[in-house]
């Protein structure tokens, strides 16, 4: 029989309770932004919308994926949002099928460099069930892509869980692995959420020839040098690949519904994460959208956050 997730996986749809909002910087872009998250309707799904430009939407869906230069961007009609990974991880993190994404700017907020400001502010905000059923893409056969040595897989699995590999030729990184199961919010909290994004020394001069982590320092990545890690000590020993782990996350949420299936990644990033999604696009065979009483291990009980009694 397959695991019983008695939550996360729930059977209605889940917006947030009240509108909160932060502040911070774009990553690459170096520009203040100010953000919201506002309730959305049954059936809205996650939506971005540009404060500057007349409340401008942009789904989180795969078909609006632009360019991908060290973070995942989002462009219709030429207006776009960058850096939406960290954010649409949170998202499907801790189970929210629809809410509006406000920003005043062209990019997210870095915050720390993770997603845990995300979590606290939605934690914040309360989460508040609706009426319609909760819907899910079921991975039904497997599908592949690569490129190079990069590689990532997606097979069916009753469940969401990841299972990452980076190899990077430094003393501090090599190689690290780590499988994940996202069973609840919590999990997502407590073993993605904090991870930062991370950047060599090196690089850093060049990305900024190119336009690129205007806004990055020690307070939003961790920067490693030829021995060592400049901003003190790391969240935990594999921050690294639990990073990318939050990166998928982020990516495959704009295959617009939460996934179920086991997702194997190698050496992958954002180009790799989203050409998946668009080969899982692109194959109908490949997937079903599935409403959660069609699933038989998810809980009547639904989505409940730690300690927190937050459904009404
Ligand atoms: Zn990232």
């Amino acid at each position: 029989m397959a695991p019983f997730l008695h939550i996360f996986f729930c059977m209605k749809q889940i917006t947030i309770k009240k509108p909160v909002k932060t502040s911070g910087i774009g990553l690459h872009s170096g520009k203040r932004v100010n953000l919201e998250f506002h309730p959305a309707p049954e059936n809205t799904g996650i939506v971005f919308r540009r404060i500057d430009k007349d409340y401008f939407p942009i789904k989180a869906d795969i078909s609006n994926v632009s360019k991908l230069a060290y973070a995942t961007n989002l462009t219709r009609d030429g207006v776009s949002i960058a850096t939406t990974e960290h954010l649409l991880a949170t998202l499907i993190g801790l189970g929210i099928d629809n809410i509006y994404v406000d920003i005043d700017s062209e990019e997210t907020p870095i915050m720390d460099g993770s997603a845990s400001a995300f979590v606290y502010l939605l934690k914040e905000a309360g989460f508040k069930k609706q009426n319609a059923e909760k819907k899910f893409m079921r991975i039904k056969k497997p599908k592949h892509y690569l490129s190079g040595d990069r590689r990532i897989s997606v097979y069916p699995y009753d469940g969401f869980k990841i299972t990452y590999t980076i190899e990077f030729d430094h003393p501090l990184i090599r190689l690290q692995t780590r499988t994940l199961e996202l069973r609840s919010p919590e999990d997502f909290e407590n073993e993605v959420s904090p991870a930062r994004t991370f950047g060599f020394l090196k690089d850093v001069e060049m990305l900024r020839k190119n336009g690129l982590a205007l806004g990055g320092s020690l307070d939003n990545a961790i920067v490693i040098d030829s021995d060592r890690i400049l901003n003190g000590h790391l969240r935990f020993s594999d921050e690294f690949v639990r990073h990318k782990i939050l990166d998928v996350i982020g990516d495959l949420a704009l295959l617009g519904y939460p996934l179920l299936g086991h997702v194997v990644a190698y050496k992958a990033g954002h180009e790799i994460h989203t050409s998946l999604a668009k080969e899982i696009k692109a194959d109908p065979e490949c997937y079903e959208i599935v409403g959660a009483s069609k699933l038989d291990f998810i809980s009547p009980e639904g989505f409940v956050m730690a300690g927190e009694p937050s459904i009404v």
